[in-house]
């Protein structure tokens, strides 16, 4: 290589690194609130509470969906915050539009919410911003606030130090599973998901705007809170603003890819079982029953 070429070389990568630093810089880190818990504790609560839904929920045996959504899932979770988290994606067989994560990684998918999206991209932000709450510790989080407003003295004598901290959560009675307060997130958490969610939609190579749009489509459809993924997952206030304002610093819109053909064939699948599940029940949500 000629001197000519090395200080060639040379410059493109000062111009990266300083590409790259301006793009950290315009992504400050989102902070989510303060947390009692450890990470494999994240991951131990997650593993408990998805072996309970397993049992509770019917998920979706078929190897196309099954490898569809792990794939689709994990690709999206490695452009998140916490890309190390043991990510796994689930179907629930289930008209009702809804999807939820447990702490440290598993995500569940109703067969109503990929009905429901019209390509890929509006499943992908659903996914994003489930695979946001694993990521920035909401559920741990949330199960933080529930035990310092119950126990703050215990808590500030140490008393949940050395992995007492989950036996302590069962005392309480605030249960990890899929129907528990604890995933019921606060108009922050929303906000910070919504914010991860259309980062991980840009690096991936969706626009970010079909996050909002989806939600904002759900909204239309809700009629006095049938929608369960809506109550989980409440607006916390102009939505497609706020998500329009992130996308405008994340960078230059990209040539989106926003549908495959893969989406459209797990569509077709997902709507021929939701035919053969018979008439939508009300009452049945697509969570399981409070225990
Ligand atoms: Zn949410």
């Amino acid at each position: 290589m000629g001197t000519l070429q090395k200080h060639f070389l040379a410059v493109a990568c000062l111009l990266t690194l300083f590409a790259l630093q301006a793009a950290a810089a315009d992504r400050p880190q989102i902070k989510p609130g303060f947390n009692l818990f450890s990470r494999q504790q994240d991951v131990d609560l997650g593993r408990q509470a998805a072996a309970q839904t397993d049992r509770q929920l019917p998920i979706v045996r078929d190897a196309f969906l099954e490898n569809y959504i792990n794939r689709l899932g994990r690709r999206l979770a490695s452009y998140s915050q916490a890309p190390d988290f043991p990510y796994t994606f689930k179907i629930v067989r289930d008209k009702n539009i809804n999807a939820f994560a447990l702490p440290g990684g598993p995500v569940y998918v109703n067969t109503g919410t990929i009905a429901a999206a019209d390509n890929e991209a509006e499943l992908a932000g659903v996914l994003a911003h489930e695979i946001s709450h694993v990521a920035l510790r909401h559920a741990t989080n949330n199960a933080s606030k529930a035990m310092l407003a119950q126990f703050p003295l215990a808590i500030l004598g140490g008393m949940t130090r050395s992995g007492s901290a989950l036996s302590q959560l069962a005392r309480m009675g605030l249960g990890f599973g899929a129907n528990s307060v604890l995933l019921k997130y606060s108009r922050d958490a929303e906000r910070q998901a919504d914010l991860q969610g259309a980062r991980i939609m840009y690096d991936a190579g969706y626009n970010p705007d079909l996050m909002a749009v989806f939600f904002q489509k759900l909204e239309a459809k809700d009629r006095g809170g049938s929608i369960q993924f809506l109550s989980d997952h409440p607006n916390p206030g102009n939505r497609v603003q706020a998500v329009r304002q992130e996308e405008a610093r994340l960078g230059p819109p990209k040539p989106w890819v926003n549908d495959t053909a893969d989406f459209q064939q797990a569509k077709e699948l997902v709507s021929s079982i939701n035919q053969q599940s018979g008439p939508n029940r009300q009452s049945d949500s697509s969570r399981p029953a409070p225990r």
